[in-house]
């Protein structure tokens, strides 16, 4: 049997007027209570967490704080949405998720994404029982966490790619669909660029129509390819770096290994203000992790992707000089 999820309801309203009588389980991060603390005056906050890490080990010894609870709020940016998803999904309760960013598809998704042994292993939690977007405290957070939530609908460009170079299930509707959901993103970079309402409403649009289309077709492969799994390489590397800023560079990267045109996706990242230097990154550490590429596809059992052929050592000078041109 083929079971087929859906995205979670989503509501945009004004957060001001949130009121839950319920025994509510408050998880979040205190970069993310200092805009949104105001709003949660009429939730019935009887215990609270706070999350730093996605590090398996570590969350898998937070316990459930005592007294009864009826429902958790998750309020902040990815890593604190996905956490509090997957601690949901094992405590068996309600779950709603308030982004305080657009910065990746956490919110949307029904997995979550944990650290452990140098690698990044996804984990089915649930979804969101419900999503509540406040567009007026998302635009309150500095714009590029919500410019960086592009890097998971341009990834396609790469994952595409890759996808069909491996012949790996491909289908050729998802992947037209695909591509729709790039250049739609693509096409409304006056909106993105301004990150006013609208364009944040086209960002979670796009990125809401990617994650559907994962799960009819199963798993993440139209827009996970060797642009997330350079990522994932390197993120044991510059550890706090924003996900999406990580994922653009390595779309440029990637890019460049696959053949495929860097301009085009590159130019809207430069029209649009998308940071792809994301802080940390320096070229020996891009260059090492290319390096540990070939060795680290295979150590994680990922799918096929450039890094599984492309040919390293007789481009190293090119490699470099790629390099030094974006950095
Ligand atoms: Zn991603």
């Amino acid at each position: 049997m083929k079971k087929i999820n859906n995205l979670p309801v989503i509501e945009y309203t004004n957060l001001s007027k949130l009121i839950d009588k319920r025994r509510v389980l408050l998880i979040s991060s205190p970069s993310a209570l200092v805009h949104s603390k105001k709003y949660l005056s009429h939730l019935n906050v009887v215990s609270s967490l706070n999350i730093q890490t996605a590090d398996k080990k570590n969350i898998d010894q937070i316990i459930l704080p005592k007294g009864d609870i009826d429902v958790c709020y998750a309020i902040g940016g990815g890593r604190v949405i996905d956490i509090s998803r997957y601690l949901a999904s094992k405590w068996n309760l309600e779950i709603i998720c308030i982004p305080t960013i657009i910065s990746t598809d956490a919110f949307l998704v029904d997995c979550t994404g944990l650290r452990e042994r140098g690698g990044v292993t996804y984990i089915p939690s649930k979804k969101a029982d419900k999503v509540i977007i406040d567009f007026d405290l998302i635009k309150k957070s500095d714009p590029k966490f919500n410019l960086s939530g592009c890097g998971d609908v341009l990834s396609i460009y790469t994952a595409l790619f890759d996808w069909k170079e491996s012949k790996e299930n491909l289908s050729s509707s998802v992947y037209d669909v695909a591509q729709g959901i790039l250049t739609g993103l693509i096409s409304e970079s006056d909106a993105i660029k301004e990150m006013d309402q609208r364009g944040l409403e086209v960002l979670v649009t796009q990125l809401a129509l990617e994650v559907q289309l994962c799960y009819f077709y199963g798993n993440s492969r139209p827009e996970e390819g060797g642009e997330h799994f350079f990522v994932y390489c390197l993120e044991n590397k510059i550890g706090a770096a924003l996900h999406g800023e990580m994922v653009c560079f390595g779309i440029l990267i990637t890019s460049f290994l696959q053949g495929q045109s860097v301009s085009y996706i590159k130019e809207f990242m430069d029209k649009v203000g998308i940071n792809y230097r994301p802080k940390g990154l320096t070229a020996p550490i891009v260059f090492e992790t290319l390096m540990e590429m070939p060795q680290y596809i295979k150590d994680h059992y990922l799918a096929r992707s450039v890094y599984n052929y492309y040919p390293f050592k007789k481009k190293e000078a090119e490699i470099k000089q790629f390099i030094s041109s974006i950095l």
